[in-house]
């Protein structure tokens, strides 16, 4: 099932992706992120037919990089930005300000402003004083009210961060049309990577509810936005972006009116599988002489792109170019004097026995939460470096 360093793909028989053929002609001197933008556009659009006619808002935050904004602005998505700086992002690769909601709940009044000031009439909130800054910077906006996901089976939940509790919805929605704006409907993120769409039903079922209430409580809803989830194959193998987003679909549809505009945010379901890490192993050890487990150190860790291995939430695939060789178990962490950088030792990862210091590692489906997650310069180690082909 492995692939090696020279690039074969994982799980497949499929040719070689592009951008591990280009991993494996070329070499780095940093841990270096490789995206392959044509996969990207191809998702997207295998995305786009599982969720018939649904409008799809690429998560900006999951890969920002320009190439792939302007990829997406050509393929004719449109995007949900967090920030100023994602706005700004957004329009620098040609999107128009019709084209960006801006989805964040907890956002800075000069952020709001500044989008109101461009044009942008799309927003998300879950709380009272959120929706006053939103009245008092951009009047007469769009809001669609966030709601907590309180059913997860995802392995990078959101929920109890971000939305308001379904009995709390009608009387926000009171709040926003008494503050002059206008609520066109809910939103909510069943959690990133929900590897199953079984997984949605109940959060589904739970929205619906609020959204009947709204409507008999005389609220005209017409936006679904269901946000993002749609999963990524790391170590273990999920579902076709098209027939993932298509079994979504129909449970959406089954649940609310057909005239209903539905709205999804892909970020990791859009990105991660299109890109891979090229890194190195700089040491290989054990604590002591009888030990079991080797500790093998990369130059890549959690300060410096791998964050989603917090918790070990996120499993990600690893190859190297001694795929025959006989595999050990090893406590896998990265370079930097924090000893929370430990990627992997709850469940300790397979990796050759012959595996030593200058060995190449691949590290797979990297594309969505790498490059903005690494930091400035911990230790001294440089940001990800990112190509993008
Ligand atoms: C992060 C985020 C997304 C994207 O989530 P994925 O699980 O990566 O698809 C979508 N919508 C909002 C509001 C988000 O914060």
């Amino acid at each position: 099932m492995n692939a090696d360093a020279a690039g074969h793909a994982p799980y497949s028989d499929t040719p070689i992706p592009r951008h591990l053929d280009y991993i494996a002609r070329n070499t780095f001197d940093q841990p270096t992120l490789v995206v392959d933008r044509s996969a990207i556009v191809e998702r997207y659009h295998a995305l786009a037919r599982g969720l018939s006619g649904a409008r799809i808002h690429y998560a900006v935050k999951a890969n920002p990089a320009p190439e792939v904004l302007q990829a997406l602005v050509q393929a004719g998505a449109g995007f949900d930005a967090a920030s100023r700086t994602e706005i700004e992002a957004c329009l620098a690769a040609g999107a128009t300000p019709a084209q960006i909601s801006f989805g964040n709940t907890i956002k800075r009044p000069a952020d709001i402003a500044y989008a109101h000031g461009l044009g942008i009439t799309h927003f998300a909130a879950d709380a009272v004083e959120e929706l006053e800054k939103l009245a008092e910077q951009a009047p007469g906006s769009n809001v669609c009210l966030r709601l907590l996901g309180l059913a997860t089976g995802a392995d990078w939940p959101l929920s109890r961060k971000f939305g308001c509790a379904p009995d709390m919805a009608l009387s926000l929605m009171q709040t926003a049309q008494d503050l002059g704006l206008h609520v066109e409907g809910l939103s909510f993120h069943v959690g990133s990577q929900t590897r199953d769409p079984e997984m949605w039903c109940e959060t589904l079922d739970q929205v619906a509810e609020v959204w009947t209430a709204a409507q008999a409580a005389g609220f005209d809803l017409r936006l679904l936005n269901i946000g993002g989830g749609f999963p990524a194959s790391y170590a273990s193998h999920v579902a076709d972006p098209e027939s993932y987003a298509r079994d979504v679909m129909g449970k959406v549809r089954a649940r609310f009116p057909d005239h209903v505009e539905i709205m999804a945010e892909p970020g990791r379901g859009l990105v991660a599988e299109a890109g891979a890490i090229a890194a190195e192993v700089l040491l290989v050890s054990r604590k002591h002489d009888a030990d079991l487990y080797r500790w093998v150190y990369l130059d890549i860790g959690m300060f410096s792109g791998l964050a989603e291995t917090m918790d070990e939430a996120i499993r990600y695939q690893i190859t190297t170019a001694r795929e025959h060789e006989a595999t050990g178990p090893c406590v896998l962490a990265g370079p930097s004097c924090d000893s929370a950088d430990v990627l992997y030792e709850k469940h300790p990862y397979q990796l050759p026995l012959g595996l030593k210091g200058g060995d190449r590692v691949v590290i797979h489906s990297c594309g969505a939460y790498t490059s903005t997650y690494a930091s400035v310069g911990f230790n001294g180690f440089p940001p990800l470096a990112v190509v993008v082909i």
